[in-house]
């Protein structure tokens, strides 16, 4: 879901009654119990929004975060307390303990990150369950952790001579920095990193082909999240004045995991609902004994069958949902889905160009003897040719013949078994995705590969990543950087989501890309790569699963961009009558070998390819042409 703030009223009175809840809550709590329930939410609402930077907005399935939170925890332990004789003053010890915690954290993660999945899940999981034994362990022969007995007795917690010791005194303390954790969390959220961690998320392939670091990225998130888990074991170490290896332990983190989920991975108010629901709903339930977890679990579990989305889900109680054309006041679809899934929106309009722009002598791409084997099967041959600047390069050849897989050579996705490719007369052979896209050679997918969960606006500025710099301070702060960056971004998408007259622009910019006509969808991943101001773009069959009307535009829009814009442009189509509309020249292979090169005439006359594409003697036709 795509939290949208609703205008500057309603975010001052909703900031307005969430400040005079926060002031006035641990006066009317009923008893000193229901008070440290408070203060315990807390907690959990900073632990749970810091891994829903990790496992909600990245995606990864990270178990060590626990272990983070112990680290924060015994940092301030042993820096503020009689264990070394060391007093440090909270206002030290909280960003030495979150920065040593992050420090740990990016070396962990620079180890592990490589790995997805279950993988990821072991190696962090073994972190967590060996920083258990040695917090037990590290009791001989010197006394570091205590051992099972923890250590206890802190010095109180003193900000600029105010002395917190009492559990108000905490309730503000604590749910001050669960406000700063949640600003936090929206500000990554509606950045550009956020963009990126979402589309990692949905996609990674297609993240790193847009341009984004996908392994700095989850570095990050991972950063992050030790981060905040650190600060957060500070402030539980301090208010329970002793730390315990239980304290840190696997049923911590299952409650913490429950919270993200319960709320919605990358859902921020769905999060903070989930934590505090599950830190105040057990102790309803404290009476029922042993049936209590079993009630817990099992509320959980129906509420995942019926809600996977989070509790939340898509329901964004912050924001006004804007009334839709095609749909009713009660949102549902005013006629048939077809309705929804037509093309509307006007057709561009436009110009003629200014000026011309047409293929120069200038060679932009220059492939040399590629070879790519896959196994056994030998994909592409000693494949080598020119790509001039500014020119309109086909590539034709039935099914297998190797097509897709020089997109994905070109583009990073495979290294090369043989040969190299030159990018303005540079080796970018065996360069990652994100690197090659950002030296300006941006791709489209046969098969899409559009964010689906994100909206239009979403998918196009992603694309834009790549061209901009702001880091986690910067956004954090909305230091000048990140938001002369975001206001950049935002008209460059509107300018090149305008590119398709009216097809992608209006209420359609805030619509998930998942909803969007196959035509639309093709032209939004177009959009996607322009964003990324390539110089060369690699189309992939463009104008798969569209009807001839919709083909004729894209090939008019494929032309105009070369002619307007003066991209160069390497395009795989299997429809002729638009490879001869639009090639300066064209290239056919065959069984990964090229075949013929040169005008489209020549090429559709030559020998080998009408054989190729109508079958030779003993073949029978082989498939993947319309002529
Ligand atoms: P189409 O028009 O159907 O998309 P294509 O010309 O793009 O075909 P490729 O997808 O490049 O063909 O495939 C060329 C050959 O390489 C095929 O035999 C295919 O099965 C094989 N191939 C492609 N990618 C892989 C892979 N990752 N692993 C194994 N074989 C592969």
């Amino acid at each position: 879901m795509t939290l949208t703030v609703g205008n500057g009223k309603r975010k001052a009175a909703f900031t307005a009654a969430v400040a005079a809840a926060l002031i006035f809550l641990p006066h009317v709590m009923p008893n000193d119990y229901w008070l440290r329930i408070y203060l315990v939410t807390g907690i959990w609402v900073m632990l749970a929004l810091g891994l829903n930077v990790v496992a909600g907005f990245a995606g990864l399935f990270d178990l060590s975060y626990v272990a983070f939170f112990g680290i924060g925890g015994y940092t301030f332990a042993l820096l503020s307390s009689d264990q070394f004789g060391i007093h440090l003053p909270f206002l030290v010890v909280l960003p030495v303990a979150a920065f040593l915690t992050m420090g740990v954290g990016i070396a962990l993660g620079s180890t592990s990150l490589r790995l997805k999945g279950d993988y990821l899940a072991i190696v962090t999981l073994a972190f967590a369950q060996i920083f258990k034994l040695l917090l037990l362990n590290l009791d001989t022969p010197v006394n570091i952790t205590g051992g099972v007995n923890g250590i206890f007795g802190f010095d109180p917690i003193n900000i600029f001579g105010l002395k917190i010791e009492s559990p108000v005194g905490y309730a503000y303390l604590i749910w001050f920095f669960a406000c700063l954790v949640t600003i936090g969390a929206y500000r990554l959220k509606m950045s550009r990193l956020g963009r990126g961690w979402e589309s990692l998320r949905e996609d990674e392939l297609a993240s790193e082909a847009v341009g984004v670091n996908t392994t700095r990225m989850k570095l990050m998130a991972f950063a992050i999240g030790a981060f905040v888990a650190g600060m957060a074991g500070v402030l539980f170490a301090s208010l329970q004045d002793s730390v315990f290896p239980n304290n840190f332990d696997f049923p911590q983190l299952v409650i913490v995991y429950c919270m993200v989920i319960l709320g919605g991975l990358g859902n921020i108010p769905g999060v903070i609902v989930g934590a505090i629901l599950l830190s105040v709903l057990p102790e309803f339930l404290r009476e029922y004994g042993a049936y209590r977890m079993m009630f817990y679990g099992l509320v959980l579990i129906v509420l995942m069958a019926l809600r996977p989305q989070g509790i939340l889900g898509e329901i964004g109680f912050l924001t006004r949902k804007k009334k839709r054309p095609d749909k009713d006041e009660s949102g549902v679809l005013k006629a048939s889905t077809d309705l929804y899934y037509a093309e509307g929106g006007e057709a561009p309009a436009r110009k003629a160009p200014k000026v011309r722009y047409a293929r120069t002598s200038r060679v932009l791409l220059e492939v040399e003897g590629l070879t790519q084997d896959f196994g056994g099967i030998r994909a592409l041959s000693g494949l080598s040719f020119t790509l001039h600047e500014r020119e309109i390069l086909s590539i034709i050849g039935p099914n297998g013949a190797g097509k897709t897989t020089l997109f994905n050579l070109v583009s990073g996705i495979y290294r090369p078994t043989e040969g190299r490719i030159l990018f303005e007369g540079r080796d970018i052979t065996g360069l990652r995705p994100h690197a090659i896209v950002a030296l300006g050679v941006a791709r489209t997918f046969q098969n899409l590969r559009l964010f689906n969960k994100m909206s239009v606006l979403d998918n196009a500025r992603v694309g834009r990543f790549c061209r901009t710099h702001a880091g986690p301070v910067s956004v954090l702060l909305h230091l000048p950087r990140h938001r002369r960056e975001e206001m950049e971004t935002q008209k460059k998408a509107d300018e090149i989501l305008g590119l398709f007259g009216g097809r992608l622009t209006g209420y359609r910019y805030h619509q998930q890309a998942m909803y969007l006509s196959y035509a639309n969808r093709r032209r939004l991943e177009i959009a996607r790569v322009l964003m990324t101001e390539p110089r060369l773009l690699l189309l992939d069959e463009p104008s798969a699963g569209m009807n001839p009307q919709e083909t004729k535009e894209i090939t008019a829009f494929i032309k105009h961009l070369r002619d307007a814009y003066g991209y160069t442009i390497l395009l795989i189509e299997h429809k002729l009558n638009l490879v001869r509309r639009i090639s300066d020249r064209v290239i056919a292979l065959d069984y990964g070998v090229k075949i013929a090169e040169g005008r489209y005439r020549e090429v559709a006359n030559n020998e080998k390819v009408i054989e190729a594409y109508l079958g030779r003697k003993g073949h029978g036709k082989r498939a993947g042409i319309k002529i």
